[in-house]
């Protein structure tokens, strides 16, 4: 199954594909690793096209694009792709249709992530961060150290309310297109409506199983 997330940045949608990867099959997209992978081999064909990256310019849709292309061709995303953070454009939604197309596939299921914006705010606004595993916390938790490094943990310096309201504004500008895309195409939709602060990953993920059965999607999982 093709699966497509949708969610602003702090919604866990992240983390719900993950969860959703090992429920349902398929393997998570990050197209920033893509990049990376390419950079890193001088002899890949797209190598010259993604030195745009190195130089800090926009990349274009088209070289988004044929990385994907490219990236979904590999066999670990053979049974499924659950992409998370492409497509951002229309331009990269009718790609991405394209490309699966070729290789008999679709995009099946588009799940968008409704998250209210206190709910965002008070995730970020309290994020901690472990510097050695990564593992993310909140302040609320009360922990000065991570429990399983003990190094001291840290508040990402874009998570202030400046940079997560013009985060929240780019998101918005750029996907309401795409929710207006794919809820007038073929994808089953499920959206799902957060605003409950104390909703673990847990709630959320049993949440979206609920909905996809709702709609007669679990029967087609193996
Ligand atoms: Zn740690």
């Amino acid at each position: 199954m093709d699966i497509v997330m949708l969610g602003p940045p702090g919604s866990g949608k992240g983390t719900q594909g993950n969860l959703l990867a090992e429920q349902l099959g398929g393997r998570p997209l990050s197209t920033g690793d893509l990049f990376r992978e390419i950079l890193q081999d001088e002899s890949h064909p797209l190598y010259p096209k993604v030195q745009v990256v190195k130089e800090g310019k926009l990349v274009s849709d088209d070289i988004v694009n044929l990385v994907v292309e490219d990236g979904i061709q590999k066999p670990e995303y053979r049974d499924g792709v659950i992409f998370d953070g492409y497509p951002r454009t229309i331009g990269q939604a009718e790609a991405l249709d394209r490309m699966l197309s070729g290789m008999g596939r679709q995009v099946d299921l588009v799940i968008d992530l409704n998250v209210s914006r206190e709910v965002l705010f008070y995730r970020m606004l309290g994020r901690q961060v472990c510097p050695k595993c990564k593992q993310v916390f909140h302040r609320d938790q009360g922990l000065k150290n991570c429990p399983d490094c003990k190094e001291a943990l840290v508040y990402r310096s874009d998570d202030n309310e400046e940079t997560i309201v013009k985060r929240l504004h780019e998101y918005e500008v750029s996907t309401l297109p795409l929710q207006h895309y794919y809820r007038s195409s073929r994808p089953v939709y499920v959206t799902l409506t957060i605003d409950d602060a104390s909703l673990s990953a847990m709630d959320v993920n049993g949440q979206i199983l609920e909905k996809l059965k709702e709609k007669g999607m679990l029967q087609e999982i193996k």
